[in-house]
């Protein structure tokens, strides 16, 4: 495998671009070996600037739940370019994707558009602590929400990868703030809330937490931090970036039947261009300029390229429920088919799944929370990760992220990723 184009370019982009990538994610550091750039992407591929190509397990980190260059999502594009790239004015498609996603999303009454899922969460604590007139909010322990100040405490994604969960330049005065608690712990939770009596004004959490790789919630888990916050006053936020439209339609809330007051959204919400969106209860989201005193804006929300990507994506989710059964089955097929390996290489590793997305942890112990997420060997995963490559299959260059499945991986190629994962779990000894 050449790959001579992307070590040149990697080069030249360490010169103008902090760390030569746009996004640390994207950066190999915790695996070894330099990123490579990609000059397209179709269906269940992806293709490297030296046309090498690879099997897609990341999916843009999630948007990409019906494989790339959709020729539907496409045609939507181009479709609306004929009619301007921004007008900074309401448009039609506004007022269409917002009715669509509050008949999608069971906590959703009212929605506002932004352009990531940063703005998202960092919206949605504005919100909530204007509605409760409170300052704190609980975060767990290895979640991401975006780059958001307050989120950047023992934060997971690229902020564990990277070896800064505490980013230097959040001052002291937003971190005291931001109280942490362990995922999956409903007694820590019933203590920090003790501690902080009518202090509290959110709990945001990922329902699903992918962010520290995948991890599940504990049966009642959910529902007893639903249970809490409303007998607080506390408004509960669920992060679902990740799982909104992916675990379900209506994401992880409706999987779980557990449903909070406000909800984040961002990835498949754009169908592969740059959207977020925060909503919620009809009550709070009134608070939100112009209709209340919270202010939030953007130049670019609900810009109409992207809403025209988002609702046929949205839409075709929406009209097509089987979408998630194709998904599901071609998640339970390589979790097998992993297992399998497994067993026969008399390798006892855990792996997390739920659907279309799932985590192979480089640790034998059950992985429930942040602590026993970092139990794993991350520099067996670092190998295992090149051996990936190297078959052509394109991994997150992280033990600390969840992989996204597509409707685009057929059967063969699901056999392909299984046998490639065998012979790098050998290899990776
Ligand atoms: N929330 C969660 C759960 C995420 O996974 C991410 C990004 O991966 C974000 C928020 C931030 O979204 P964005 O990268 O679009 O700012």
């Amino acid at each position: 495998m050449q790959i001579t184009h992307s070590k040149a370019l990697f080069e030249k982009a360490k010169r103008y671009i902090p760390g030569g990538v746009n996004s640390p994610v994207r950066a190999f550091r915790a695996v070894g070996g330099d990123p490579i750039f990609i000059k397209r992407a179709d269906g269940a591929f992806i293709y490297d600037e030296d046309d090498n190509t690879y099997i897609e397990l990341i999916n843009s980190w999630g948007p990409m739940i019906l494989g790339h260059n959709h020729p539907m999502i496409k045609e939507a594009i181009v479709r609306a370019l004929e009619f301007g790239t921004s007008y900074g004015a309401p448009t039609a498609k506004e007022v269409e994707i917002a009715e669509l996603i509050a008949s999608m999303v069971p906590s959703v009454e009212k929605v506002r558009m932004v352009n990531s899922g940063t703005e998202a969460t960092m919206s949605a604590i504005r919100v909530a602590r204007g509605y409760t007139g409170r300052d704190k909010f609980i975060k767990m322990e290895g979640h991401y929400h975006g780059h958001g100040d307050s989120f950047l405490i023992s934060a997971g994604s690229g902020a564990i990868t990277m070896g800064n969960p505490d980013s230097p330049g959040v001052t002291k005065g937003t971190a005291k703030d931001t109280l942490l608690a362990p995922y999956n712990d409903l007694e820590a939770i019933e203590r920090l809330v003790a501690a902080n009596k009518d202090e509290i004004a959110a709990l945001i959490l990922e329902p699903v937490p992918g962010n520290m790789g995948l991890v599940l919630p504990k049966e009642g888990y959910l529902q007893g931090l639903r249970n809490i916050c409303t007998r607080e006053g506390i408004v509960l936020i669920f992060d679902e970036v990740m799982t909104g439209f992916r675990l379900a339609k209506g994401g992880a809330q409706e999987l779980f039947g557990v449903i909070p007051d406000m909800t984040t959204l961002g990835k498949i919400i754009g169908g592969g261009l740059p959207v977020g969106a925060y909503g919620g209860k009809k009550e709070i989201m009134e608070f939100v300029s112009p209709a209340g005193p919270v202010y939030q804006a953007g130049t670019l929300s609900g810009n109409p390229i992207a809403m025209a990507a988002g609702l046929t994506m949205l839409k075709h989710l929406n009209q097509n429920p089987e979408v998630y059964t194709t998904l599901n089955n071609i998640g339970d097929k390589l979790v097998k088919g992993f297992q399998t390996s497994l067993n026969k290489l008399g390798m006892n590793y855990t792996i997390n799944h739920l659907g279309s997305m799932y985590s192979l942890f480089f640790t034998d112990q059950a992985v429930f929370d942040f602590e026993s997420a970092k139990k794993s060997d991350t520099v067996r995963f670092g190998k295992y990760f090149q051996n990936m490559l190297k078959r052509g299959i394109y991994l997150a260059p992280s033990q600390y992220e969840s992989l996204f499945l597509s409707t685009a991986l057929t059967d063969d190629l699901v056999e392909k990723i299984i046998k490639a994962n065998e012979e790098s779990l050998k290899e990776s000894f």
